[in-house]
């Protein structure tokens, strides 16, 4: 596991970007924290990472955005889901087992069809202070975490 603190979004942002540059084809990123604990913020980072050019937006409407940098870029925020079907229309397993990087912001809304190979990111703190915990969920992820630790700033 990996704990990192940021005190402002461009920190946090920064910390998305490092792990970007470290993704690879079908890795999955499920970010879990409440609203406003700056999972977007972390995910515009990812995006950034992995090349992607232009304006990042939520996808809190949209469901998924879809970009392309490196590499197909699917960054979703699932929270308006709610019911499995509303998954099956949106393509969610076609994205997840596809050739792209997914991002996931609510990822406990997608149920039975969460993934069980991801890297596993928790946020949550007060006021502008983030913890940020980095968790692999898969052997392919233990390598890239201990290049991460190298590259940011790493509080314990
Ligand atoms: P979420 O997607 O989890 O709802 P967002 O990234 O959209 O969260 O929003 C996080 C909010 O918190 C933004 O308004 C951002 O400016 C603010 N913020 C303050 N400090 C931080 C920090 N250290 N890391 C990330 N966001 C922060
Ligand atoms: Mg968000």
């Amino acid at each position: 596991m990996i704990k990192i603190n940021t005190s402002n979004p461009e920190e946090t942002f920064k910390v998305g970007e490092e792990l970007g540059k470290k993704l690879a084809p079908g890795d999955i990123v499920c970010l879990q924290g409440d609203l406003g604990a700056g999972k977007t913020s972390l995910a515009k980072g990812i995006c950034a990472g992995l090349g992607v050019k232009g304006d990042i937006t939520s996808p809190t409407y949209t469901i998924v955005n879809e970009y392309r940098g490196k590499y197909k870029v699917n960054h979703m925020d699932l929270y308006r889901i709610r019911r499995e079907d509303e998954l099956f229309d949106l393509g969610f397993e076609d994205y997840l087992y596809g050739d792209g990087v997914t991002i996931i912001e609510w990822p406990d809304k997608s149920g039975s069809l969460m993934p069980d190979q991801y890297l596993d990111i928790n946020l949550r703190g007060e006021g502008t202070d983030r913890e940020i915990r980095i968790i692999p969920q898969a052997n392919k992820f233990i390598e890239l975490m201990a290049e991460l630790k190298k590259d940011v700033d790493v509080s314990n």
